[in-house]
């Protein structure tokens, strides 16, 4: 855990009257509701998140980001990973992780797309060729017709 300001106790802090005022000021702010890192909508569970402790106790509402249940562990595991890191560091590169993983999914579901609406190409083989397969019935069945001519001539 990141160095605290010697006179406040978190624990006590956390539990305050006063911490929980400044969360009201938090939500009644127009800064943002919606989660620092997946950017879901606030829901139950939402926690308010501590970019630094630098001013733990007087803290400004702009030291604080919201963040839902499985985000918040996450920017505190990636805390426990990369202890050179600032706190501040640390939310940041967890949403920048989180975007890039996230923009890889799409990638990936997107080729996955890709291959269910194209089989031929899924196989290695050029769909200018096979076409789907209403096509390659219809070549197949003019190929049987025109070879059904040749022989009656
Ligand atoms: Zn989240
Ligand atoms: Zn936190």
């Amino acid at each position: 855990m990141a160095i605290l300001p010697a006179k406040v106790n978190y624990y006590e802090y956390i539990m305050s009257d006063a911490w929980r005022r400044k969360r009201k000021a938090y939500w009644a702010s127009n800064l943002r509701k919606d989660c620092f890192v997946c950017g879901c909508k606030r829901q139950a569970g939402f926690h308010l998140h501590h970019l630094t402790y630098e001013r733990l106790g007087n803290e400004r509402l702009e030291d604080l980001v919201p963040v839902c249940e499985p985000c918040h562990v996450m920017i505190h595991n990636n805390e426990k990973k990369h202890p050179n890191m600032s706190l501040r560091e640390v939310t940041h590169f967890t949403q920048k992780n989180y975007l890039k993983e996230k923009e890889l999914e799409a990638k990936q579901a997107a080729i996955t797309q890709h291959i269910i609406d194209n089989p031929y190409v899924a196989r290695g083989l050029d769909p200018k060729l096979f076409g789907t397969p209403r096509k390659k019935r219809k070549i197949q069945r003019r190929h049987a017709e025109s070879q059904s001519r040749k022989t009656k001539t």
